[in-house]
């Protein structure tokens, strides 16, 4: 046995929980199967509760590069509303997730990329935060397939402002816009399966869900490298075993519009960490039930709400409802905004 634990997915989740265990003493090996630093499908936002997440960690210089953000501009067909959403910040994942591996190595943690790791790999303990794909969570049935890429500045209307999220929902599915730290247009969707293959892949869907809201054309915006995920709301068999405790998506996910994953995959990595330690000095079973206790405290109730607005999502004549109703009365939107970016119950400060 080389390392005390060994973290399986170098995301959000996995290096702040290798950084988080080796601050407490453990020897660490983070591995991911891709090169770093290397995209994922995201919209790349930061809630007020990840910004806090972090800031509870004294991990708030990671997003130093970051665009402030402002409002989201959220459309159904031709209607629009713009909402206040102050707090958060857009960072590509190439930058942040690079600039959270480097805090876990500057910590003590010995970091491989390019390397797949199986979950039965020896070591004390394993966590395991190997995402959406990583894991075998069936997935819920009907969910939504992801897909992203992103746009040159040079391609970007001036009309995606930097600091305002950009949101097109239509019947089968939703895109969403934002600018991210180099002036690139981040984009990233859900569509209904069925809806994708009719429409002939993600950047023909892309294009015919903001052609429904009317914004201008990104040029090219079919023909980029488009990439794909498997389909997004899944609940993890179990959240926890004998020495193992799985984190950020790998504990299960929900569609992301309400753009919470990375505030989840946080909290969930810091608060597991207090409970890994304790299963690296003495493994008890105890500590299983205490991980799916401390989990459901940190992320449950939260991704109770996000499923809640993904089935509102499913229904054209209730968003659209939503959408004239917030256009009316912005205020309206002030509960679901606090709400989402208050502190997420992670139990760890720096
Ligand atoms: C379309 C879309 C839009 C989204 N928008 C937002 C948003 O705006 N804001 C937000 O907060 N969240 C958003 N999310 C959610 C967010 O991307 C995830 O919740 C977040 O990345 C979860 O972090 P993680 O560390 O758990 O997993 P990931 O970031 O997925 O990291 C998992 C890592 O594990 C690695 N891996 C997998 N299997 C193995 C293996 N066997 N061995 C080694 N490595 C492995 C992968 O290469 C990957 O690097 C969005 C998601 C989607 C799909």
């Amino acid at each position: 046995m080389t390392h005390d634990v060994l973290v399986i997915g170098a995301g959000p989740a996995g290096a702040v929980a290798a950084r988080e265990l080796a601050r407490r003493g453990c020897s660490v090996l983070l591995v991911d199967k891709a090169k770093f630093p290397r995209a994922k499908v995201c919209g790349c936002c930061l809630n007020g509760a990840a910004v806090a997440a972090l800031a509870r960690l004294g991990l708030t210089h990671v997003l130093a590069d970051g665009v402030p953000l402002r409002d989201v501009r959220i459309a159904a067909g031709r209607r629009s509303a713009r909402v206040p959403l102050p707090g958060g910040v857009a960072l590509s994942r190439e930058a942040l997730d690079a600039a959270l591996v480097r805090e876990a190595v500057a910590a003590g943690v010995e970091f491989r990329d390019g390397v797949s790791a199986r979950f039965e790999s020896a070591a004390r303990v394993t966590i395991v935060a190997s995402g959406l794909t990583g894991t075998d969570a069936p997935a819920e049935p009907g969910s939504r397939v992801g897909a992203g890429t992103s746009a040159p500045a040079s391609t970007v209307p001036d009309f995606f402002a930097p600091g305002t999220i950009f949101m097109a929902t239509a019947r089968g599915g939703y895109v969403g816009l934002v600018r991210v730290e180099d002036g690139r247009l981040d984009v990233a969707a859900a569509f209904d399966a069925t809806f994708l293959k009719t429409q002939g892949g993600p950047g023909p869907a892309a294009e015919a869900v903001l052609g429904e809201a009317g914004w201008p054309r990104v040029a090219g915006l079919a023909e980029l490298p488009w990439k794909g995920t498997p389909a997004l709301t899944r609940r993890a068999k179990a959240l926890a075993g004998e020495r193992w405790f799985a984190v950020g998506d790998a504990a299960g996910y929900v569609e992301p519009f309400t753009g919470e994953g990375m505030a989840w995959a946080i909290a969930s990595a810091a608060a597991v960490a207090p409970i890994a330690a304790r299963a690296v000095q003495r493994w008890d079973a105890s500590l299983v039930r205490e991980w799916v206790l401390a989990h459901r405290r940190a992320v449950g109730n939260r991704q109770r709400a996000c499923r809640v607005v993904s089935r509102v999502l499913r229904s054209p004549t209730l968003t659209a409802f939503a959408v004239r109703a917030l256009a009316l009365f912005p205020a309206l939107s002030r509960p679901v905004v606090a709400s989402l970016n208050r502190p997420l119950h992670s139990g760890a400060r720096a």
